[in-house]
């Protein structure tokens, strides 16, 4: 479903992304981990298209993502088409970026009724079943403010699910938790892979990515560096860098 062919990226002189090849197939869960300053979030905000990248391509089910080709050449599309092709990702941050002045169930309402042009009564049963799938349905009408971490990147979860995305992308979403927090977002992410859909996660969570990923990519420097199944990436990396990152990162 996602396909990226030698993704490149500058910010001024420093390369973020460097030649950065992978595949990631349907219902697949692909975890990508790496030192800090790798390029692992700046590669999920280019498929998210935050970020436009300089060279390569990639696809995303099918389409080549910001540009159309017409003959040999490449033309940038339009806003709204970016818009469109945005609107097949759903992506979680760090921080759970929830509107503050929103209840739980009006951040999960919000898309589909401002971007999707649904009606609030419509879409109000759905986001219900979301928040019980996150196990907040008990929470809907609760702001922000009276939720704690992990409940907050739930609804940040359940929020990216109700514009019924056909890839989630994950940047870190347990690394701003207190650790008591950490396991009941994974529970929600497992649930949520176990259920079929598409993943990319960014993590430090290795017990996570060895459990539930299909396959993890270390990355290192912009640059791809080893992709494996996770037990064989783990237990028996092929490559130094890899290794090393291993045994002092954790
Ligand atoms: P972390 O684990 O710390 O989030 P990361 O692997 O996600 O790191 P990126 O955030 O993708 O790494 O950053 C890759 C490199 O690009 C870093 O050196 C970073 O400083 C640089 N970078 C990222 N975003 C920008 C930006 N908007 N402007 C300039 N440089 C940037």
């Amino acid at each position: 479903i996602v396909s990226a062919v030698k993704v490149g990226k500058k910010f001024g002189g420093h390369q973020a992304l460097a030649d950065v090849t992978m595949d990631v197939m349907p219902g697949e869960v692909v975890c990508i981990i790496g030192p800090s300053g790798s390029g692992k979030t700046t590669f999920l905000r280019c498929i998210n298209q935050l970020e436009s990248f300089d060279s390569g391509g990639l696809w995303l089910d099918g389409e080549l993502l910001g540009y159309r080709r017409v003959g040999e050449a490449l033309h940038p599309l339009s806003d709204k088409e970016i818009a469109r092709q945005r609107r097949k990702t759903g992506m979680v941050f760090q921080r759970f970026n929830l509107f503050p002045h929103m209840t739980a169930l009006e951040n999960v309402t919000e898309g589909p009724v401002q971007v999707l042009k649904r009606r609030r009564d419509e879409v109000h049963d759905a986001a219900m079943l979301l928040l019980d799938r996150v196990g907040l349905a008990h929470k809907a009408g609760a702001y922000p403010s009276e939720l704690s971490g992990g409940q907050q990147q739930r609804i940040a979860i359940a929020r990216a699910l109700a514009m019924q995305p056909k890839l989630m992308l994950f940047d870190e979403p347990t690394s701003a938790l207190d650790p008591e927090l950490v396991g009941e977002v994974l529970a929600v992410m497992r649930d949520l892979a176990a259920s079929g859909m598409t993943m990319i996660v960014v993590t430090h969570e290795l017990g996570f990515a060895r459990d539930v990923g299909d396959r993890v990519v270390f990355m290192d420097q912009g640059r791809v560096v080893e992709t494996g199944t996770a037990d064989a990436l783990m237990s028996d990396p092929k490559e130094a860098r890899t290794r090393n990152f291993l045994k002092t990162a954790f």
